[in-house]
């Protein structure tokens, strides 16, 4: 049986974890899970050990066949994507019935697969990269200092896969060179030394990745790239490629309007998915390794927002700019707030924006900050956040000190305690809060990063919080 388009569609919407739908999700929500994979007969679970802070890391192993391929997850905190679709995978291997046994069937027979969800719960917990000790994992293979990178060690050495794939998210700026497309899948054979050699056992890593590309092509056309190969001595998966394991890196992009990545996950629970069906049909050795070289290698130019055409003063003089904008994530507990960022000035036309808009003719008008501290944050109200901001006020100042974090979706920046000052002329790194428009009229807020049009119905879903 070789599954097809159709068949990864049904097959994900079939067994997709309901119970992971957000990427902030801990240890704690993963445990459950694991525990009903453990009483099916399916799998074999097991605790290979503890993190520093004492939380369990498990593998979970599926089939019986001769080939060994070990997939290890989020040994950074911060990149759940591909955890999510190894519990949809697990619960893929766990169904029947479904016009899958066949499938099911050859998998279980040719392959032995070996899971280790989530490496690193305790960088999970606080939505980090590194580890609880502050270690990137991902340069500690040579080392294995951390307790959780020598437990992947220690895996490697007893189980000698034939197969390895280090599962990661990559962020959301990476675009396909030449054009405004997100990366959204991006692949890598690791490189074994610094001459990027290629052995045996890195092509075959590269042939699995041309049969991924191929498949990812009929879903995503245009959106996958190669990751970087640069060697890392330090490096997982650069490692497993040397100790003889064909090893596959997968970084998990962006899908415009998926914050939450469930779009990527998908992509990732289908490659994963071929992946293994052409290991165990040994198909992947018909693919030619010119094709993995022909992929395109991840871009770096993309911006949440760009503004192009801006026109700013100084001194007197008027100058035209593009303005490139971020707006970073910052956790709290299992939610977050956001921090528009001025990341560019200048021209850059070579750069795109997830929203692009043309400005021309308009200018750069600072933010008044409204003092009055008539209100308390609880009476703050849509409509007269919305006469604000129509007003020229990009931030207000309420009458009550919040002891503690306080997120809100109003688009303004709300402050306790009047120690803000809008900045009066552009300013790189400096927040992104002003105002477009002309002599006559206001055109645009931009408030925390968030692109406002004054003349359309503004409405309340920004990531803030009260400063
Ligand atoms: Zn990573």
């Amino acid at each position: 049986m070789n599954l097809v388009k159709e068949d990864f569609i049904k097959a994900f919407s079939l067994y997709e974890e309901k119970a992971l739908q957000h990427r902030r999700f801990k240890h704690a929500d993963i445990l459950p899970l694991l525990k009903g994979k453990e009483i099916s007969k399916q799998f074999t679970v097991e605790e290979i050990g503890r993190s520093v802070e004492d939380r369990s890391i498990y593998s979970v192993k599926y089939g019986r066949g001769p080939t060994k391929v070990l997939l290890w997850s989020q040994m950074h905190g911060d990149e759940p994507t591909a955890t999510m679709a190894l519990f949809d995978l697990f619960n893929f291997f766990e169904g029947g019935a479904d016009g899958f046994d066949t499938f099911r069937q050859a998998i279980e027979e040719k392959l032995t697969l070996y899971f280790i969800p989530m490496l690193n719960p305790d960088g999970a917990e606080r939505y980090q990269r590194r580890t609880a000790i502050d270690v990137d994992m991902n340069r500690d293979a040579r080392a294995g200092a951390t307790v959780e990178g020598a437990l992947l060690r220690k895996q490697a050495m007893l189980l000698r896969p034939d197969f390895a794939f280090n599962l990661h998210n990559q962020n959301n700026y990476y675009n396909i060179p030449g054009t405004s497309t997100p990366v959204t899948i991006s692949l890598l054979a690791p490189a074994f030394d610094e001459e990027r050699s290629i052995n045996g056992v890195r092509a075959d890593a590269m042939r699995i990745i041309v049969g991924i590309n191929h498949v990812l092509q009929g879903f995503i056309p245009g959106a996958v790239a190669k990751y970087d190969d640069e060697h890392t001595a330090r490096g997982f998966g650069d490692n497993f490629q040397k100790w003889g394991a064909s090893t596959i890196l997968i970084e998990s992009g962006a899908y415009r309007d998926d914050t939450e990545k469930l779009e990527v996950r998908k992509y990732n629970f289908i490659a994963l998915l071929h992946a293994f069906q052409e290991i165990a049909k040994k198909s992947y050795l018909n693919h030619d390794i010119a094709v993995y070289h022909e992929i395109p290698l991840n871009d770096e130019k993309l911006h949440d927002l760009v503004i192009r055409n801006l026109s700013i003063e100084k001194n007197g003089k008027k100058m035209l700019v593009d303005v490139a904008v971020r707006q970073n994530e910052k956790t709290v507990g299992r939610d977050y707030y956001v921090e528009g960022v001025i990341e560019d000035i200048g021209d850059l036309q070579d750069f795109h924006g997830y929203t692009e808009i043309d400005v021309e003719g308009l200018q750069f008008i600072p933010a008044k900050v409204n003092n009055d501290q008539l209100l308390l944050f609880g009476e703050l109200t849509s409509s007269f956040v919305e006469s604000l901001l129509k007003q020229g006020y990009g931030a207000i100042v309420v009458s009550d000190s919040l002891a503690q974090i306080r997120l809100h979706s109003f688009p303004i920046q709300v402050l306790s305690g009047a120690n803000f000052l809008a900045d009066s002329c552009l300013r790189l790194g400096g927040g992104a809060d002003f105002f477009i428009g002309s002599e006559k009229e206001l055109q645009y807020a931009l408030i925390n990063g968030y692109l406002i049009n004054l003349k359309q119905s503004i409405d309340n879903k920004s990531k803030n919080v009260v400063k």
